[in-house]
């Protein structure tokens, strides 16, 4: 490594890199540091994998714009680039006529947000189309889908490698502090000590370290309101050869605020059937899943998927969500923004990268280019 670079990348998830594919440039420097030994090691392995439609996020929000834009973007390089996706579709199912009257909603909500193709479906039709689940009506979302999100990363990292980036693992950003021309980075090394060098501009991907990265850089993340909430979601896997038995996303109508999409189902591209992710919001990451939820996923699911037995139920994985909002808050938006005003040019946060970020990560690399733009313009 250089002891200059021109942009700094910190953290090699799924958005750094979608990043740092977008940046990279024979001409300049780009750096990923990333403090474990591979990239893509924590929530971008630990989700859904699901391509979202961009039906549930507040109207002209980044999530909701960002969603649409990556939704469309991320169909366009599985395809171009080999990397493996199925348009399987998605289904939120109501089981109650009142729940039926909040699906319309969320279709006129979809609707607004760009989401293509949503459709109320009847019971008749909910039968031909998936017979093992049951409801009273149905929002189908035709463009939702599945990615092989590992494989994107390797796309992704592949890309800023042959624009001239460097993604170097085992770097640990501990210190950061404002120079004349952008910022002194201070590394940790796994075993071979510390290093620092100075980068014009310095991007925060941190995923659940990105308020600590905040704070390192001098900002008050309580009165910015960058302080993250840890909400974890388990899964469970279903078994018994229960996954030949739907072959779209089952989701069932949003809880109220922000509480999640609700235990759903999921495939995974070689056929796995999981019910999840919960939500429970946690004081420290962690990331076992507790037998004893058992009971809970089962009840959750029984009404929509009958054919789910508590046996067929195996404790599988958890993910962590970086959200900004705390337990029965209001949804907050992404937060992708240049810190000009708190007197950090050049310093671009990326806070409470949360559900839809998988989906959203290649248009989130353009915004944020756009962002690098300006400052060097
Ligand atoms: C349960 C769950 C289900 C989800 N399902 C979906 C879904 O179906 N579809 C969808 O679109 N989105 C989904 N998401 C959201 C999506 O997974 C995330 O938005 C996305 O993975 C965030 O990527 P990231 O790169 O911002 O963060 P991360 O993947 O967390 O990457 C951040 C990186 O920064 C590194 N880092 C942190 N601190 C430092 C430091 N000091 N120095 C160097 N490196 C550092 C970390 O090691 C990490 O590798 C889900 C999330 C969860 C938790």
């Amino acid at each position: 490594m250089k002891f200059k670079s021109d942009i700094t990348i910190i953290g090699a998830g799924v958005v750094g890199l979608a990043i740092a594919a977008q940046l990279a440039h024979r001409d300049r420097v780009v750096y990923v540091l990333e403090k474990n030994e591979r990239f893509g090691q924590e929530t971008s392995s630990r989700h859904s994998g699901v391509i979202h439609s961009g039906i549930y996020y507040p109207y002209d929000s980044l999530k909701a714009k960002l969603c649409v834009e990556g939704n469309h973007l991320l169909y366009e390089l599985c395809r171009k680039h080999d990397i493996g996706y199925q348009k399987l579709g998605k289904l939120i199912v109501a089981t109650s006529d009142e729940e039926t009257g909040q699906l319309q909603e969320l279709k006129a909500k979809g609707q607004r947000n760009g989401a293509e193709g949503l459709r109320m479906i009847l019971r008749s039709e909910l039968k031909k189309l998936e017979p093992n689940v049951e409801g009273v009506a149905a929002l189908l979302s035709p463009s939702t889908g599945i990615i092989d999100s590992h494989a994107l990363m390797e796309h992704f990292a592949a890309r800023a490698k042959d624009s001239g980036a460097e993604i170097a693992h085992r770097k640990k950003v501990t210190g950061i502090e404002k120079v004349s021309d952008g910022y002194k980075v201070a590394v940790e090394e796994n075993d071979k000590g510390k290093f620092s060098f100075t980068t014009r501009i310095l991007i925060n991907c941190a995923g659940l370290y990105c308020d600590k990265i905040a704070e390192l850089a001098g900002i008050d993340i309580g009165g910015a309101g960058y302080r993250l909430h840890y909400c974890k979601g388990e899964y469970f896997t279903v078994g018994n050869g229960k996954n030949k038995l739907v072959k779209r996303l089952i989701y069932p109508v949003p809880l109220p605020k922000d509480a999640g999409l609700g235990v759903h189902i999921t495939l995974d591209l070689e056929g796995r059937m999981r019910l999840g992710p919960s939500v429970e919001y946690v004081d420290s990451i962690d990331y076992s899943v507790d037998a004893w939820h058992k009971q809970a996923f089962y009840d959750a699911a029984r009404k929509m998927l009958p054919f789910i037995e508590y046996e067929d139920l195996e404790p599988e994985s958890a993910g962590v969500r970086p959200k900004l909002q705390g337990p029965g808050e209001d949804v907050r938006d992404f937060v992708i923004r240049d810190e000009s005003d708190k007197g950090l040019p050049g310093l671009i946060n990326l806070i409470g990268i949360e559900s839809p970020g998988l989906t959203s990560s290649p248009a989130i690399a353009r915004y944020v280019a756009r962002l690098v733009e300006n400052i060097f313009r």
